[in-house]
């Protein structure tokens, strides 16, 4: 039996069954023996069933919220905003069902005609995390099913109440049994079934890098076709023609959301020499205005971390940088709250090789550093084996532009914390990962191209 808490006071919220290997595999027969019927439906037949799903779900928004804000510990409005970011997937890709074009291609033989199909890759197999229960599961259900495929999904241990209530609304939407199926249980157990099984085309992971790499290692003795989205260290990098004020906005928005347990919060701030004193005083002032509290309140306050590793990781990171010598100039402990609480924290001194700056933090703790020429900071920022996103605030035109090629993530956010809605490729390069989701090129990562020649005509 799993036990469900809410981390803001440790109160269990609900118990669910782990279904057993047997259980597993029988939903993955399902989600098998579903994929003809489900892939052979016109686009607008699955276009019509998607949309059915959202409208349902939109119409118990404020439900999914209090639910999603128990289970993973987020705010109200945080809650409600991965809600309409979660079903602007849905959206997105009920539209883009429609969509998935082939092409003609000029012909080489004068008595031939040479097309491209594309085709649903087959049954899919989805692997997800505690951070945006909600979100991680539209976003990767929607593209799926828009795309022809069938899927079985195993959502994270901690957060498994917002995806089996997805499950529900989508019955009740025409995604019958097969199309979609949720597996809970032991990750090591449920890992290899998926994995292993050759008939499931797919693997679609977001996660941990140390993860992905197990399930890249497991689905290649079956060639199976992945997604990857995995962990982040992302720059973000203030320089001093920037406007700080919307530096400081936007780094504090894009750091504290979710408690800085955000695969593409920043991790690295760096700030230039000159800028480096007023852009701190700033930071700290507009940190001091945010509470922390247990989210379900209205306005944003910064909740628990979401369970005690994540927590006992912070802590670790923190005291040792600061048996390291680092500077706190704010938090640098437990808030008061108690429980898995976690004061907000700005920190400086830090060198470039520190835990700190090398490791996901995955807490709300603001790391700075300071640089001097743009030259240095793209390689410092550089300086990672991840590569998901990167940050600028800067109001040189052309130095925008150098940074926009040179900064190596699969996303570059230049004046702004936000990175986007549905219709973005998200994503990273190096060991953050590989395929995209969201946008046009989202629903290409469960089709495969065919190429047909219809020669002797
Ligand atoms: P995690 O430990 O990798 O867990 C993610 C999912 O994988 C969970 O469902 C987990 O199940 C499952 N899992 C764990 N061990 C497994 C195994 N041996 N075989 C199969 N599945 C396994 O990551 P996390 O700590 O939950 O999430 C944080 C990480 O995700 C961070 O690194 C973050 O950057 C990354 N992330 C990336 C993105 C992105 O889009 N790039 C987005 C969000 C998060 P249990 O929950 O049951 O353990």
């Amino acid at each position: 039996m799993l036990i469900v808490y809410n981390p803001a006071t440790g109160e269990e919220i609900g118990r669910v069954a782990k279904h057993s290997a047997a259980e597993v595999k029988a939903a993955v027969d399902r989600t098998c023996a579903a994929f003809p019927d489900w892939s052979g439906k016109l686009a607008k037949e699955r276009s019509d069933i998607l949309r059915r799903w959202h409208d349902s779900v939109k119409a118990d928004k404020e439900a999914f919220a209090e639910l999603l804000c128990r289970e993973n510990g987020k705010c109200l409005s945080e809650a409600r905003g991965e809600i309409d970011y979660g079903l602007g997937f849905i959206e997105w890709y009920a539209e883009e069902a429609k969509r998935v074009y082939g092409d003609t291609i000029p012909t080489h033989d004068r008595n031939a005609q040479v097309m491209v199909t594309k085709e649903a890759v087959g049954p899919v197999a989805a692997i997800t995390p505690w951070n945006f229960p909600f979100m991680m599961i539209t976003r990767k259900v929607a593209t799926a099913l828009a795309a022809g495929c069938t899927m079985v999904i195993k959502p994270a241990e901690d957060t498994p109440l917002t995806a089996l209530r997805l499950l529900e609304y989508a019955r009740n939407a025409g995604i019958g049994e097969g199309v979609l199926e949720v597996v809970v249980g032991d990750p090591k157990e449920i890992g290899p079934i998926l994995t292993g099984d050759p008939r499931i085309r797919k693997i679609t992971f977001t996660g941990s890098t140390a993860v992905g790499k197990l399930l890249a290692a497991q689905c290649a003795a079956t060639v199976k076709k992945m997604t990857l989205e995995l962990g982040g260290n992302a720059p973000f990098i203030v320089f001093d023609d920037a406007n700080l004020d919307d530096a400081v906005q936007g780094l504090v928005s894009a750091k504290l959301r979710n408690s800085g347990q955000v695969c593409i919060s920043p991790n690295r701030i760096f700030v230039q020499q000159g800028i480096f004193e007023a852009f701190t005083e700033r930071l700290k002032q507009a940190v001091a205005a945010i509470e922390v509290d247990q989210g379900l309140r209205e306005g944003f306050v910064v909740g628990p971390l979401v369970n005690q590793l994540g927590f006992d990781k912070v802590v670790r990171l923190v005291e040792d940088a600061k048996a390291a010598g680092a500077t706190v100039l704010m938090g640098g402990k437990p808030h008061a709250k108690g429980g898995l609480f976690y004061a907000p924290t700005i920190i400086t001194g830090l060198g470039d090789d520190s835990p700190l700056a090398t490791q996901e933090i995955f807490g709300p703790v603001f790391a700075l550093y300071s640089f001097n020429e743009e030259e240095e900071v793209i390689e410092r920022a550089n300086s990672t084996e991840f590569g998901l996103v990167a940050y600028a605030y800067t109001c040189a035109l052309g130095r925008s532009l150098r940074l926009s090629r040179r900064l190596e993530a699969g996303m570059v956010i230049l004046n702004s914390g936000s990175v986007g809605t549905a219709s973005i490729p998200f994503g990273g390069i190096k060991q953050s990962g590989y395929g995209r989701e969201g946008s046009y090129y989202g629903i290409e990562e469960y089709v495969h191209v065919k190429y047909v020649l219809m020669a002797g005509m």
